[in-house]
This record gives C-alpha cells, structure tokens and sequence, in this order.
C-alpha cells in the first residue's frame, strides 16, 4: 500500500468504493487522513465499512473544508451529466482527481510510464511490466489494470510505476507526469462520456501534460487523429518516438506481425511467439521496446522479456492443444473490431461466436471470412449472425458454449489433419464478437468457462498459464 503520510491535515471526498475508491478510502486511513467516502450503491458502503473506512452521505457536507473530491473514474464527471456530488465539488470550487493523482504526489521520486490508447492499454501496460521485471528492475503494474494504484508497493527513487491510463483516468490528473508517455492508437469509443471524437481525443492527450526535456512519448501514428496529436507533440520539446505499421519512419519504429524494425535498423523478428499474434500486437509490442528502450534497457533483456511474455487472460489467450489443434480463448473480443484481430491472425478457424450482438454484427468481418472453416452460433445473435453468414460460411446452430466447443472440436480433429492452407496451427476460436451477458455474468466468466471446458476436452494439453 502506497504512504499518503505527506498529504497529512488534507481531506478528502471519495466517491466510488469498488476497487481503486476501497485502495484510496485503505490508504487515507491507514495514514490518518481525514475522509469521506461515498457509493451509491449500498452492497459497496457496506464493503468500505467493513473495511474501517468513513462512510457518510455527501449531501450535508463543508465543502469549504476539503481539499478535493478523488472518484473512481468509471462516475462521470462531466458527460453525459456530472454526479451530482462532482457537481457540488465543482459548485465548491474543489479539484476533481483520481488515485493515480495521489500515487504521483506520495511516490514523487519514482519514474511513471503511462499507457493509453483505445485498443491494447492491458497488453502493451502487461508486457511492459513483464520485460522490466524479468530485466530485474524494480517496477509494479496497476492503473487500470489488475491492483488499484493505492494497493501498488511504494517503490521511491529507481522504481518503475506501469500505470495503464484510461481517458476518464486521464482527465482527472493535476501534478501527474509521465516520464514516458505511450499513446497506442484511436477509434472513436466512450464517446458518451466526452461528448465528440474531440473531446475523447482532448482527454487522452493529458498523458502528455506536464512532460517536459528529458521525458518521451511514444505514439501509434496509424490513424488519423493519433497523426494530428503526433504534430502538435512535435512543438513541445519532447523526444517523440512514432511507432507505425510496416513502412520506416524516421527516428521512429515500424512493424508487422511478428516483426520489428528500430530506428537504426536493427530488427526483431519475435514471429515465434504466440502470446502476441498479429499486426494489432506488433504495435503494442512495438511501443513496449520503445519504452523500454528510452530506459536504456539493454536490446538483449527487451528481446528476451518479449519472448517470454505470457500474455493475458481472454485476448487470444492459448489454452489448450489437442494432437494439432489449438484452442484460443478471446472472450475479451466482444465487438467485431476486437474479433478482426482474432480472425486476421489464423489461417485455419474453427470460430465460436455469438451472444449479446452490438451494432453491425458480424458484417464488418466479411474479409477474413475465407479463413473460416466452419462456424458455430451461441446465445441471442444467432438468428442475426445465420443471416450474415449465409451463403459465405458453413455454420451450425449450437445455443450454448459447451455444445459450440465440442462440435468445433469434433470438426477441427476430424478436419485438420487434411487442411494444407499452411498458415500455422488450426484453432478452436472463441471470439465471440459479442457481449457475454445473455449468458454469462461477464467475457471473464465466459472465458474461463471456456479455457476450463477445453482443458477438459480428451487428450487435452494445458497451454499457458494455469489459471
Ligand atoms: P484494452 O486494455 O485497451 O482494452 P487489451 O490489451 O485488453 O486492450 O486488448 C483488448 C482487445 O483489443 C484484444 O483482444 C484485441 O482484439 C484488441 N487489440 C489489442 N491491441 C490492439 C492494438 N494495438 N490495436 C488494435 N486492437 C488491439
């Protein structure tokens, strides 16, 4: 747990007591600091007062004796409409902040990197992690992913804080600085809660605030809107690294699947690695070997962290192999963008899909409909994915997962010894394009349903980690 010893005499209103508000209500008390917090919802009060913490509606409050108001960054701020407690924080005329705000504050000596972006934040924030701790430095992992940053280790001078950022994380930042700054890419997305493409776009770019000489930002320059922030970036004194899909850019990186190219040449062909398949993670490991690089971490320990990394659960997670076929867990891809990664990144596809459908369906997915070899079509979109599919994939109607998984498995064991598209392993692919909750309380549990029914399957060999 991190000391908020030097925020001694302050007070502060906590709203939001699911994770990261429980680390923040943990860590203000633990260093007696006076305290307030709120959740609308009673099972998560009832958790932060058994937890020894301050519970106690807002609405009588002194605004005038309080320092800032810290909330969970999933409680809007501003759009679609402010919680009426950050509207009278605001009325108050207080500071709005987040717990990576007050991590900044205690740990002022340590060095941060922070990660943003729309897609891959878990897995460029995860590898990151994994390659410096394997080369032995002393870092912790948290932010948005896994430990809230009040529960990280305090570390002081010479550590490594790696904080997965999102854009309502962002913008509730006041002192926090990012040594190094890694912006991966954007799509429009939570446009809800910023109002415009712009105004997600304006929240991300505070990973850049307060940089200054001697800090870096490494920026994904494959869509528009991340070129337009790479030109502004170019003012402001930084050293920039543009990282980008397959052509050189100068003083920059460039990449393909399995493949990266350093500003000088020297390249790292990591195709023989599993856990990060495809052009989507090439640009994640990419911005990884940037920041590690600008560490001056010696190329050999980046090299050796990248093939190593063991991936995270539910994102094209290997879980399994029966004789030649492999079986991939990708619950996390509940859209058809997130599937697309999935799909361009196997030649032999075995695909599970279906559950809660988003906008568009399956659609979208029509150019690497070729590499599928048969569907199978689970929960509430089936009706609408047979009509996609018809005529272009061959496709079953199979209602739940355990009856998806075994009739993908009969079919692929039967089928993959004949295939010859020599595009690697044949899989069993859950990429459901889909929302999980028709059937599931969550991709997480989805997941593990099926990394558990697969490992179950006869003959099954346990891939990756044991979870
Ligand atoms: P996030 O934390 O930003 O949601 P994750 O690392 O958890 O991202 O990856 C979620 C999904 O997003 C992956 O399963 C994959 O489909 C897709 N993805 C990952 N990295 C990228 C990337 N660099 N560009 C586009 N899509 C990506």
């Amino acid at each position: 747990m991190i000391d908020l010893g030097i925020l001694k005499g302050s007070s502060f209103v906590v709203l939001g007591l699911a994770r990261s508000g429980l680390a923040t209500g943990r860590a203000l008390k633990a260093a007696g600091i006076d305290h307030t917090c709120w959740d609308d919802n009673a099972a998560s009060r009832d958790a932060a007062v058994a937890a020894g913490l301050n519970v106690a509606d807002t609405a009588g409050i002194d605004w005038s004796r309080i320092t800032a108001l810290v909330m969970s960054p999933g409680i809007p701020s501003t759009f679609p409409k402010p919680h009426p407690v950050a509207a009278a924080a605001r009325a108050a005329g207080k500071k709005i902040i987040c717990d990576v705000e007050l991590l900044a504050r205690a740990q002022d000596k340590a060095t941060f990197i922070a990660i943003t972006g729309t897609n891959g934040k878990s897995t460029t924030t995860a590898l990151i992690g994994h390659i410096l701790g394997e080369a032995g430095v002393r870092c912790e992992v948290g932010g948005n992913i896994g430990r809230g940053a009040l529960d990280l280790a305090p570390l002081g001078e010479g550590g490594i804080y790696v904080l997965e950022l999102s854009s309502y994380q962002l913008e509730l930042l006041e002192t926090f600085h990012a040594h190094v700054a890694v912006w991966l890419n954007i799509t429009p997305d939570h446009i809800d809660r910023h109002g415009d493409l712009a105004g997600y776009v304006a929240a991300k770019e505070n990973i850049f605030a307060r940089q200054q000489v001697g800090d870096c930002a490494v920026i994904g320059v494959d869509d528009e809107p991340s070129r337009a922030v790479y030109a502004k970036l170019a003012t402001r004194g930084i050293a920039t690294v543009p990282v980008k899909l397959e052509t050189p850019i100068a003083g920059g990186i460039s990449y393909r699947a399995g493949m990266l190219i350093d500003a000088d040449g020297y390249t790292v062909d990591f195709a023989d690695v599993p856990t990060l398949p495809g052009d989507h993670n090439a640009q994640n490991a990419a911005c990884a070997w940037a920041t590690c690089r600008w560490l001056n971490l010696p190329r050999e320990r980046i090299v050796g962290g990248l093939k190593t990394y063991p991936g995270l659960p539910h994102r094209q997670e290997r879980v399994a192999s029966v004789g030649s076929v492999v079986y991939v867990n990708d619950s996390k891809a509940t859209n058809a963008d997130a599937t697309a990664r999935a799909l361009s990144s196997y030649h032999d596809i075995y695909w599970i899909l279906g559950g809660q459908a988003k906008e568009g369906g399956v659609a979208p997915l029509a150019p690497w409909f070729d590499r599928v070899r048969h569907a199978f079509l689970i929960g509430e979109a089936t009706d609408l994915f047979a009509g996609q599919l018809e005529g272009k994939i061959a496709y079953s109607r199979c209602g739940d997962l355990k009856s998806a998984l075994d009739a993908a498995h009969e079919r692929a064991q039967r089928e993959a010894p004949r295939l010859s598209s020599g595009g690697g392993a044949a899989v069993v692919l859950l990429s459901p394009a889909c929302a999980s909750w028709d059937q599931w309380k969550s991709y997480e549990h989805r997941g593990d349903a099926f990394r558990a029914m697969a490992r179950a399957l006869p003959g099954a060999q346990v891939l990756g980690r044991a979870a």
